[in-house]
């Protein structure tokens, strides 16, 4: 009698630890809401300009995770960056395997492919966040303003297409500021660059557009700076000038 009551205590105690760790891994699988998602980012990249990186979700136990979970349950964040070797997402927000869903290609344009990838990203990973990201000394851009300024570089067949996205940017700041300082012309026009992939995304995807017009999701531009580590923010107005622009 005596056996059985200590049994069927360590059988409700056991059944309480039980539900905890059930309860514990539920909230652990739960997805940041788009205001936490930025703020995770934010920090990622404070600890990696602060040197202080803690590299998380890249170990064996991440992996094995990812290969039975689906990645809709985890990543928080769609972003679009330029292929550039000096800006890897993963690294510069201090995240890990299944944390950002990344669409990279040089100068960070947008055209149909890319406007597929984040619409993947945004719908069936269903992040909460999508940044557009661009970056100080960008080649892509550079390449446009030195075209512009009569330092046509040759290419190979198929990179004109694809700085021709860059060109009305470009354009728009070199037409409005004649006799800018060359660097703050580049930085400028890498900013434009990156409202332009904005401006292209929402003539592409009308669902995205919608997306972020019902507020399920946050927007944002951002600016990796080379000579820092840091990102800079642009405002949140911004994109939504854009979005209006484009509707
Ligand atoms: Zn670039």
């Amino acid at each position: 009698m005596k056996l059985s009551r200590a049994f069927y205590s360590f059988l409700s105690l056991f059944v309480m630890f039980y539900l905890t760790g059930l309860f514990a891994d539920e909230i652990k699988t739960e997805k940041p809401s788009s205001e936490k998602a930025v703020q995770i980012l934010k920090d990622g990249n404070e600890r990696f300009v602060q040197g202080q990186g803690t590299h998380p979700h890249s170990g064996m136990d991440r992996v094995f995770l990812a290969n039975k979970e689906s990645q809709a349950k985890y990543a928080y964040a769609t972003i679009l960056s330029c292929s550039d070797s000096r800006v890897p997402p993963e690294i510069i927000f201090d995240t890990g395997i299944m944390d950002i869903f990344v669409i990279r290609i040089a100068g960070n344009i947008s055209n149909t492919d890319e406007a597929a990838s984040i619409e993947y990203g945004l719908f069936n990973v269903k992040t909460p966040l999508l940044i557009i990201l661009g970056h100080s000394q960008c080649g892509a851009v550079s390449a446009v303003v030195q075209a512009k300024k009569g330092h046509a570089q040759k290419f190979e067949k198929n990179i004109p297409s694809l700085v021709d996205f860059i060109k009305p940017s470009v354009k728009r700041v070199m037409d409005s500021n004649p006799n800018m300082d060359e660097q703050k012309l580049l930085d400028l026009c890498v900013e434009e660059n990156v409202c332009q992939s904005f401006e292209n995304l929402f003539i592409e995807s009308p669902a995205t557009r919608e997306l972020v017009k019902s507020g399920k999701i946050k927007a944002l531009g951002a600016i990796y700076d080379l000579s820092t580590g840091r990102v800079n923010w642009l405002s949140e107005g911004k994109v939504m000038q854009i979005l209006d622009k484009v509707e």
